[in-house]
């Protein structure tokens, strides 16, 4: 198999250190107590990166793991759960709090457009009993990006605890759990951590704990209990063995982001978004999100004719480049440039484009453009 360069909204490409650090000799992460230092040494240093001094785990299962495990340890039957939703991961959150017997109540907005912190507020003044609420941070299938920095505070104005899907958004874009009260917040390894896919990361506070202390039923479920990891560095003791090889990986990506400063890779994030969209426009492109955008992907409807199926396959085919169309409603009507963690880099993008505009201008898209060339404009 000959690997494409992978330009999806996740995995991403990962860089040799990361891919070398999984493949060293490793220990008993159950028994060796040195390993019990460096995973708290690996939480603590993402804890830093997100600013936040709650507790933080990394969980073995992919980021839909730290989702459910949210919902899971949240949920007692007939809580009413608030589902903010505004994309396909925002709605989805409700199908986890009724599998755990919750009621959700959906606040669904304009797919095309960040959640309306206004209507929001209304919204909570006529309703606001909920246990928690839900919301994604940045959508990817749509790439939208919400506002979490004013949406979690207002919820906790109302006393809801806030979960907060940021799985396509941690490290790409900022992110300050203290300060803007989220209670979960959720990552996954293989988005802006530019590690491989595998691993969840969760960061959970007193008020989330103690919610889940307070029930009257039991959390169902063992994998999916977030109480049980609690104690573990006191008790020196795991739930169960730790996939300790993509652990060294992701301690390895981890350390690359603090290396490079975390508001360094903030700003190179921002600035390839931006150089990205504008050029896309201003080429004859419309992009799918109207307000909202988010910087760890670009999605982009396709031109009269072409459809993202026809343009996916000529990129992998004619010069080895794995983009994605999107999926539920979104289905091959557009397509997803993902410019998160390693991809996030000038020399990428410039190859990208120019694939993507001989792409279309083969399949017959006019445009006097070049891709490129109004990139490096807008950069
Ligand atoms: C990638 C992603 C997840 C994890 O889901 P997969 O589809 O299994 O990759 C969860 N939430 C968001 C917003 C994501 O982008």
């Amino acid at each position: 198999m000959i690997k494409p360069f992978v330009f999806t909204p996740g995995p991403t490409e990962v860089r040799e250190n990361v891919r070398m650090a999984r493949a060293m000799e490793v220990t008993n992460p159950d028994i060796d107590e040195s390993f019990y230092d460096f995973y708290k040494q690996t939480c603590d240093k993402i804890g830093e990166i997100i600013h936040t001094k709650n507790d933080v785990y990394i969980l073995s299962g992919e980021g839909i793991l730290g989702l459910e495990a949210a919902c899971a340890s949240l949920t007692e039957p007939d809580d009413r759960v608030l589902v903010i939703d505004n994309g396909i991961f925002g709605e989805g959150f409700g199908d986890f709090v009724k599998i755990y017997g919750g009621v959700p109540v959906y606040f669904s907005t304009d797919r095309t457009k960040e959640i309306c912190i206004e209507e929001l507020r209304e919204f909570l003044k006529k309703d606001s009993n909920f246990k928690y609420a839900t919301v994604v941070h940045c959508d990817t299938p749509s790439g939208v990006l919400n506002d979490i920095s004013k949406i979690c505070p207002l919820l906790k104005e109302h006393g809801i605890i806030t979960v907060v899907d940021s799985v396509a958004a941690m490290v790409g874009e900022p992110l300050n759990v203290d300060d803007w009260k989220v209670d979960i917040a959720l990552g996954g390894s293989q988005k802006a951590f530019s590690a491989p896919p595998g691993l969840t990361i969760l960061s959970i506070s007193k008020d989330a704990f103690e919610a889940m202390d307070n029930r009257k039923k039991s959390i169902v479920g063992f994998y999916s209990n977030l109480t049980i990891w609690r104690d573990y560095y006191s008790k020196k003791w795991f739930p169960y063995t730790m996939p300790i090889s993509d652990i060294m990986g992701l301690r390895a990506a981890v350390d690359n982001i603090i290396d490079e400063g975390i508001e360094t890779v903030l700003e190179r994030h921002k600035k390839i978004a931006h150089a990205t969209r504008g050029a896309l426009r201003e080429y004859g492109l419309s992009l799918y999100i109207k307000e909202g955008y988010s910087n760890t992907v670009t999605v982009v409807e396709t031109p009269n004719n072409i459809t993202a199926n026809e343009i996916i396959s000529y990129m992998l085919k004619s010069y080895n480049i794995l983009i994605s169309g999107s999926f539920g409603y979104l289905s091959n009507k557009v397509i997803r440039i993902g410019h998160m963690g390693e991809n996030a880099n000038t020399e990428k993008l410039i190859y990208i484009l120019n694939s993507l505009d001989s792409t279309l201008k083969h399949l017959g898209f006019k445009s006097e453009n070049c891709l490129v060339e109004l990139f490096n404009k807008y950069y």
